[in-house]
């Protein structure tokens, strides 16, 4: 074992999520003998004092099953039928199975909205607390029959992250058909090595994920990366591990190859880590050098440091800040409606009363509602889409 790498039962609190693949076959449907031997896993671990939450795939690949749909791509509609059906025999499956180690479960659903408004993302939280109060294991999924294209998350393994950081856990374990990250795809590249430590999520490793998804999960690495980056920067620690074995936590604890991130060693604070997780940019602002030499030794974005204004948010909204190349750089919660922030844009904050008939707030960004990100290259992509379309 590694510096830095603890054992599963350490932990305070882990949230462990599970892929569609391991909980649902196509023909046979739910696989009761792993899921019970996951639980008997989990039950260990409460047993050792370590609160456990689930975030469980498989709604969608259950209810296929269930309603013996054609293999393929879903319409909208179609899937968020076999969600609702699949849903409903997964919680069921859930509860029962955790029953037999007399262990209570609750199940959540969540959607986007719970996590990335403030005031749901608090009453989420606190709903998670108190199961956990409670002794109970949360059982949680995307509501993804009320989810559409545009507002989900689309995936669980950064629903996972988003889960991990709102439950302050300590640990984010993804178990998927995978057993870690590989230097590229191993079943493509031969050449591929494993990497069983990661200190830091770098460009280099974040380019190692690419892209792919298999039939049945939505989430490749790639996903599995963006989630890692949530869970760190949180000070929430992140193993990939396969868990196409039985007893997967067990295995893990007695040595199974998986890949470990290391929680930042300087996580923000918790209202930063909530807006540095936000999935979604409603709008974006392009800032010059001076501003981002600014922002960059923790001082507030001003307007004169605004170059140009993308998308349609309101203040409190979560905008991306990227700088004079495009690349994303900070996110925060923007201080004015956009229509206002394009009259103040590159003005002095002395000039915002005679612009606007009030005397608003000084900074477009506060320091105290702004995080520095850096996210790669596809998120500054789609950054300079808002600003186009915007
Ligand atoms: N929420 C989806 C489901 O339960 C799974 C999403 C994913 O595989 O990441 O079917």
């Amino acid at each position: 074992m590694s510096v830095g790498r603890k054992s599963l039962s350490s932990h305070r609190r882990i949230v462990i999520k599970i892929g569609s693949a391991l909980l649902v076959d196509r023909g046979t449907g739910l696989k009761t003998r792993w899921l019970d031997a996951v639980c008997t896993d989990i039950a260990a671990l409460k047993a050792k004092g370590t609160e456990v939450l689930v975030v469980s795939s498989g709604a969608i690949a259950m209810g296929r099953t269930v309603l013996n749909l054609p293999t393929g791509a879903l319409k909208l509609e179609e899937s968020q039928a076999a969600a609702a059906v699949g849903q409903i025999a997964l919680a069921r499956a859930w509860s029962e199975s955790l029953s037999r180690d007399n262990i209570v479960a609750g199940q959540i659903l969540l959607t986007l909205g719970d996590t990335e408004e403030r005031r749901r993302y608090l009453n989420a939280r606190a709903t998670l607390k108190q199961l956990m109060k409670m002794g109970a294991v949360p059982i949680i999924n995307e509501n993804d029959t009320v989810a559409t294209s545009e507002i989900r998350y689309g995936d669980n393994d950064r629903l996972a992250a988003r889960v991990a950081t709102m439950a302050g856990a300590d640990l984010l374990v993804l178990l998927s058909d995978i057993d870690g990250l590989y230097t590229a795809p191993p079943h493509i590249d031969p050449q591929a090595q494993f990497l069983s430590d990661i200190a830091e999520i770098t460009p280099e490793i974040e380019a190692m994920a690419g892209g792919a998804a298999s039939e049945l999960s939505r989430g490749g690495m790639r996903t599995k990366i963006d989630a890692g980056k949530i869970a760190t920067a949180a000070g929430c620690a992140m193993i990939i591990a396969s868990g196409k074995t039985d007893h997967p936590l067990r295995a893990i604890e007695d040595g199974a190859r998986s890949s470990w991130f290391a929680p930042s060693v300087t996580p923000v604070n918790a209202r930063k880590t909530w807006i540095a997780g936000h999935l979604q940019a409603i709008g974006a602002l392009r800032v010059d050098a001076g501003a981002e030499t600014a922002l960059r030794s923790g001082k507030s974005l001003l307007p004169a440091g605004v170059r140009e204004v993308g998308g349609q948010f309101h203040r409190g909204d979560t905008v991306a800040i990227v700088g004079a190349d495009g690349r994303e750089i900070a996110r925060g919660l923007a201080s004015y409606d956009a229509d206002e922030a394009r009259q103040i844009a590159g003005r002095k904050s002395g000039e915002i009363e005679s612009i606007l008939g009030y005397a608003g707030r000084a900074a477009m960004v506060h320091r105290d509602d702004l995080v520095m990100t850096g996210h790669g290259q596809t998120e500054a992509m789609k950054v300079r889409e808002d600003i186009h379309a915007g």
